[in-house]
């Protein structure tokens, strides 16, 4: 299993891994960006599950470095406001323990300059 390495660089944060104390580890891709001004971001985001429980549900929460509003998910729904620099989504799917699962993409609505702080995924881990 190849996973890229942690990219930090001076300008944005437009791919990234990131584990956290969660049971995923979770990949994103800024694969489309608007050229100028406000516009739509669009954000591949991938999980893979390492743990010994399965799971029904599946919660991801991403930090951006500024204020997003939510327009929609391949394979996920919005819990809570669509807007700020938090949001949270919910997958509704089974997981195998070890299963790489996809968000689709994730599209968002902000102005120029947006990056990733975070993306963390937890879930309802059943045993
Ligand atoms: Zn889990």
């Amino acid at each position: 299993m190849y996973n890229k390495p942690l990219i930090l660089t001076n300008d944005d944060m437009a791919e990234g891994v990131y584990a956290a104390s969660g049971c995923f580890t979770v990949t994103w891709n800024i694969h489309q960006r608007p050229e100028v001004g406000r516009g739509d971001y669009r954000i591949q985001v991938n999980a893979q599950h390492s743990a010994s429980h399965t799971c029904t549900e599946q919660y991801l929460t991403i930090t951006f470095n500024q204020t997003v509003t939510f327009k929609e998910c391949g394979a996920a729904s919005i819990d809570g406001s669509a807007s700020g620099t938090v949001i949270r989504l919910t997958r509704r799917n089974f997981a195998n323990g070890n299963d790489n699962i996809g968000f689709g993409d994730v599209v968002v609505e902000s102005d120029a300059g947006l990056s990733v702080i975070s993306m963390v995924v937890t879930d309802n881990g059943m045993n």
